[in-house]
């Protein structure tokens, strides 16, 4: 049933929505559906055998009405330029929920780095980097990490750009290793940003999170740092996690740091001594508090969305619920903290990072996650208060509250 949703029809269907609540003025509308520009490359890569294997890469320009586009880069198997396409969209709407003065962007790669070696990924990511760097730079477009890209993939690409220009351009890219001009605090920014938004729903729900029970589905960057984070910061108890190759369950908790190091060691969650095996679709539906998807698109939908238990649905992923899922969830009265909202925490700490890198001078960690607290705080706030006035679920209410942001300053541009 996944295959068949197309990721960028859903995130104009959503935006139609929205449009229609704000009665956007029907030139706006026409222009926010579309990608304003994108780049389709193809990379020549020598692989260690001696072979050349020829990879296709994407990188979308969504929208810069705020400020350059903003956005990362996935190296995936199944990537298809309509995904890199809806992902563009959702950065421009995430920038703008959390009023950062960017755009959104996206970029791709379809390759398996599962089976590719660091230096045939080394030499991949240059690749991309001479085709793609043409139109990027520190004032027009900035990509990031994503799915399965890291801090050694943003250095490689950071260096390959520097090279073009012939001097140091740290601002080109985000979520580079600290040495090498990253700031402190991106390496768990989304993850804690989705759980500053959780504590907030927690208070507005009143329900209280300290031992409260979570799942999360997908156990990369996000999810990890949410297991983390989430025991750290809310005192969640959490169940059960999950990454592509299946989940462990133990219903008196699983501890953060044991599990993460046990993937690091083995790459997968599976094995873990002292959990018995659960399958990542029961994990959705286990009876939890806290639910937080931090894996890839299309995880909650018409199939399942009647069975989610969970009271707050923290979506740290991107595009985890289709439309249908989204009006079951409200009726069902789950509230869901949308993609776009919670997993902003990223790209607000990448902001930092650019700010940091313009003017040569870096914060310490504490200064971060304050600065990071106050966005996500009221970023949710703005979102919960919209869904409240309009009476209607919190993704549409988080459109509603950066599509009129992006409008506005569509129309003092006089674009349209
Ligand atoms: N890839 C992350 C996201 O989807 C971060 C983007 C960024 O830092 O530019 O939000």
């Amino acid at each position: 049933m996944t295959e068949k949703l197309n990721p960028f029809e859903i995130a104009q269907r959503q935006l139609d929505e929205a449009a229609q609540v704000l009665k956007l003025e029907p030139g706006i509308h026409a222009l926010l559906r579309e990608p304003l520009r994108e780049l389709h490359v193809t990379l020549p890569v020598k692989m260690d055998d001696g072979s050349v294997k020829v990879f296709k890469g994407f990188r979308v320009q969504y929208n810069d009405a705020r400020g350059p586009t903003k956005g990362g880069i996935r190296f995936h198997p199944a990537e298809t330029i309509d995904t890199v396409r809806a992902l563009a969209a959702w950065m421009t709407w995430k920038t703008a929920v959390v009023d950062i003065p960017l755009g959104g962007g996206k970029g791709g790669i379809i390759c398996n780095p599962k089976e590719m070696s660091p230096a045939e990924l080394e030499r991949l990511s240059r690749a991309y980097i001479r085709q793609v760097g043409r139109i990027l730079g520190e004032e027009v477009d900035v990509p990031a990490p994503d799915v399965y890209t890291n801090p050694q993939i943003m250095a490689w690409m950071m260096d390959e750009y520097s090279f073009i220009r012939g001097y140091n351009v740290p601002g080109v890219i985000t979520g580079k290793p600290i040495p090498l001009g990253g700031s402190a605090g991106r390496s768990d920014a989304t993850a804690r940003g989705g759980m500053f938004c959780t504590r907030e729903a927690g208070k507005v729900l009143d329900i209280e999170l300290k031992g409260a029970t979570a799942a999360i589905q997908g156990y990369g960057n996000a999810g990890q740092f949410a297991h983390l984070l989430g025991e750290e910061l809310l005192g969640l108890k959490v169940l059960a996690v999950s990454d592509s190759r299946g989940g462990i369950f133990n219903p008196d908790g699983l501890e953060a740091k044991a599990v993460v190091e046990h993937k690091n060691n083995t790459g997968a969650v599976k094995g873990f001594s002292g959990a018995t095996e659960i399958t990542n679709e029961e994990l959705l539906e286990l009876d939890v508090t806290v639910l937080i998807p931090a894996a890839l698109e299309n995880q909650i939908g018409d199939w399942n969305a009647g069975n989610i238990k969970a009271k707050i649905v923290a979506e740290l992923a991107n595009g985890p619920t289709t439309p249908e899922a989204d009006q079951i969830l409200y009726k069902n009265g789950v509230y869901v903290i949308p993609d776009f909202l919670c997993n902003a925490g990223g790209v607000t700490v990448s902001y930092f990072e650019q700010v940091q890198n313009a003017y040569d001078y870096y914060w310490d960690e504490k200064t971060v996650h304050e600065r990071l607290d106050q966005k996500m705080t009221a970023a949710f706030h703005a979102v919960h208060e919209m869904a409240q006035k309009h009476k209607v679920h919190n993704r549409l209410a988080a459109y509603l509250v950066a599509v009129n942001r992006v409008a506005e300053v569509v129309r003092l541009r006089g674009w349209v």
